[in-house]
């Protein structure tokens, strides 16, 4: 592997950039010819999925050995339901979801999906399992149809279009002068955060995988835009196992379980008016964001006043 070190260490950056972005990584491996780092077990079976259900227990997990950013974590998503992760940046949320993928393997404790320990699993087929709507959609340089084709490659033109009008880019798409031909990614048409973010939902209800993680943007999209976008991904994950990083708590109010990490340890857990009833870091974090988008408002309606 040391033989070609410079491409290998050029992949091996893109490798950890993609890895980060929790992006289509198969993908690069195929484009690249990459190995990944995470090896399947000599004699891993498929994942046999039956009802999509996701646990953790007492997983522990660091990526340098001096400094542990999951210190136990136990939590269940039944099947079906909707489980939201929220709390400072830094206390591990996206770690969790590159762990459910399997990017690393944990330190110690396991992940199961319908019991079977995704450490023994092949990891094309927990990848197939799983559809994420990432933070940052990266698009292929090539047409929106392909990449939202991407979902699944087979699809007919009719289900891509039907995708694309459910995540609510239809109509955008058919604005363009080439359509669902139209060139994108960084040599083609650029599409702004929130576009991305609906090919990637267009793709992933092509997919129609029975796990759902969604990685919610950070970025402030105009109210709108943002209601249009929750609207798509309610559809998305409407009746599948749902895992949200959750950055809006606006968004995650009907969850069935929201779990607060802090510093890699839950340190509450319950529905949203439990943990508003509790008077901790949620009604804490519930009350900044409250008054951050009061402030917002407020200012947006004295600009336009003006
Ligand atoms: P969150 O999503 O809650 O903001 P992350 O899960 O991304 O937090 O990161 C948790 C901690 O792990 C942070 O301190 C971060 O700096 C560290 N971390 C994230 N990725 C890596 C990595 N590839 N190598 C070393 N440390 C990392
Ligand atoms: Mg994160």
């Amino acid at each position: 592997l040391m033989q070609l070190s410079i491409p290998l260490n050029f992949i091996g950056f893109v490798y950890r950039e993609i890895r980060q972005g929790l992006t289509d990584m198969e993908k690069m491996f195929e484009l690249l010819g990459v190995e990944e780092e995470v090896k399947d077990h000599p004699d891993a079976r498929p994942l046999a999925v039956s009802s999509g259900a996701i646990r953790f227990e007492d997983v522990r997990f660091s990526y340098d050995p001096e400094r542990e950013i999951l210190k136990g974590i136990s939590f269940e998503v039944p099947p079906g339901k909707s489980v939201a992760i929220v709390g400072p940046s830094g206390a591990g949320k996206s770690t969790i979801s590159r762990l459910l993928f399997r990017f690393y393997d944990v330190t110690s404790g396991r992940i199961t999906i319908d019991g079977q320990d995704i450490a023994a699993v092949r990891q094309d087929s927990l990848r197939a399992a799983i559809g994420i709507v990432p933070q940052d959609t990266v698009l292929f340089n090539d047409t929106i149809a392909y990449n939202i084709r991407y979902g699944r490659v087979d699809a007919p033109e009719d289900e891509v279009r039907q995708a694309a009008e459910r995540a609510q880019i239809g109509p955008f798409i058919a604005a363009l002068p080439e359509g669902y031909e139209t060139m994108v990614g960084e040599r083609g048409l650029k599409l702004s955060g929130g576009e991305k973010q609906r090919v990637a939902i267009a793709r992933t209800l092509l997919k129609a995988p029975p796990i759902l993680v969604l990685d919610e943007a950070t970025s402030a999209l105009d109210t709108h835009t943002e209601q249009e976008i929750q609207d798509a991904l309610d559809l998305v994950s409407r009746n599948r196992t749902t895992l949200t990083i959750a950055h809006r708590l606006s968004t995650i109010v009907a969850a069935d379980e929201i779990i607060v990490l802090k510093a890699g340890q839950i340190v509450e857990r319950g529905s949203h008016g439990e943990l508003l009833e509790r008077g901790g870091l949620y009604a804490e974090m519930w009350t900044m964001q409250r008054e951050a988008s009061e402030a917002e408002e407020a200012l947006r309606r004295a600009r336009e006043a003006d």
